[in-house]
């Protein structure tokens, strides 16, 4: 695969700082229910697609767990890494699904024998950007912003081109931060303040 930056132990170090200041964020904002303490109870999580970068055992998934005897409950924070409950890494969803109308059907396969991925798994990705991402509050203030506007059915691809930055990684790690709200279920408290996308061109 071409995106080798993917693959790279510093760019999963830096999506690892920025998870880990988004949990510090939501842990000091306090249990949103009752207002408790939160501890960490992060847990491991083994990515699929062999895509481990840092070769330091599988990334943990922040997860925060109130102190208050009643309440105990649990807070996921958002997160860069993961997507929800997708068994892939984020950016393996955002890089797979950009590239489709790129690839000749011999390098897609390529690709999906490379990662592991069936094809099952391959469309409902596709579904979930036309049907959960483009229903989102997300989706409905970026859209906004684009002109000409976007299609969704052009979705992640063509809104991937048009963040800002330097570089496919930089607007990876953009989209990344877009998608933060859809990758919890939690309501989380907290400011995700140093953790903004660049602002997108019109
Ligand atoms: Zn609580």
């Amino acid at each position: 695969m071409c995106q080798a930056f993917f693959l790279d132990s510093r760019f999963f170090h830096r999506l690892t700082e920025l998870d880990r200041q988004i949990a510090e964020s939501v842990r000091l904002a306090g249990c949103v229910f009752c207002g408790g303490v939160l501890h960490r109870g992060d847990y491991p999580r083994k990515p699929r697609g062999g895509v481990a970068f840092d070769g330091q055992g599988d990334p943990r998934r922040h997860s925060l767990c109130c102190a208050e005897e009643g309440c105990r409950r649990r807070t996921t924070p958002p997160s860069v890494r993961f997507l929800g409950r997708k068994a892939y890494l984020g950016v393996v969803v955002i890089l797979v699904t950009a590239l489709q109308h790129g690839l000749s059907p011999r390098r897609r396969q390529r690709l999906a024998d490379q990662l592991d991925l069936s094809p099952k798994t391959f469309y409902r990705w596709c579904r979930w950007w036309r049907e959960d991402f483009a229903t989102s509050a997300t989706w409905r203030r970026l859209s906004r912003t684009l002109l000409p506007a976007l299609e969704v059915k052009a979705l992640p691809g063509a809104l991937l081109g048009r963040l800002l930055g330097e570089d496919l990684e930089a607007r990876v790690v953009a989209l990344l931060i877009h998608l933060l709200p859809l990758t919890t279920d939690s309501p989380c408290a907290g400011s995700l303040r140093g953790v903004h996308a660049p602002q997108k061109m019109g």
